[in-house]
């Protein structure tokens, strides 16, 4: 990876820090779940508004975190806002790829923005940060209407 990307991924993470999108509660949600990382103190909870044909209608999160939980949460609500839960899904799996691959495997494809999250496969510990919100809105998109179910990243 070049410097000059590294430092593009690096402005993208710090400005969903300190710019969280799609930040606080949602009117209308009717999954919900709570995602904790022990290792870092991350809590993200994810709010999400299904529509009838199962359309991500709206999406939001709560919670504290470090820098790269709280950019990845947020880079999320963004990649899933009008997708399908099965899309949704989809893309969680190939985020989860992206960041615990080996850089020469790993496919960047149409993942934009997410991809300035893959230099954390470098630092384990760091990982769990990454994925703690992809694990909670696969949770939410799983649960049945209004449960609220917890997960955590071990
Ligand atoms: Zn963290």
């Amino acid at each position: 990876m070049s410097s000059d990307l590294r430092a593009l991924y690096q402005e993208v993470i710090l400005d969903h820090y300190k710019r969280p999108r799609n930040f606080g509660p949602l009117e209308g949600a009717d999954h919900h779940a709570d995602g904790y990382n022990p290792l870092c103190g991350d809590r993200v909870r994810v709010h999400v508004k299904l529509g009838d044909d199962e359309t991500i209608e709206g999406i939001s999160f709560e919670g504290s975190g470090c820098a790269i939980s709280t950019a990845s949460a947020s880079l999320m609500t963004e990649a899933v806002a009008g997708k399908s839960a099965g899309e949704a899904l989809a893309l969680q799996n190939r985020f989860h790829k992206l960041v615990t691959e080996r850089e020469d495997e790993a496919d960047p494809s149409g993942l934009g923005k997410l991809e300035a999250l893959a230099g954390v496969r470098d630092y384990p510990v760091r990982i769990k940060c990454a994925t703690l919100a992809w694990h909670a809105l696969k949770a939410a998109l799983e649960s049945k209407e209004n449960e609220s179910r917890r997960v955590s990243t071990e």
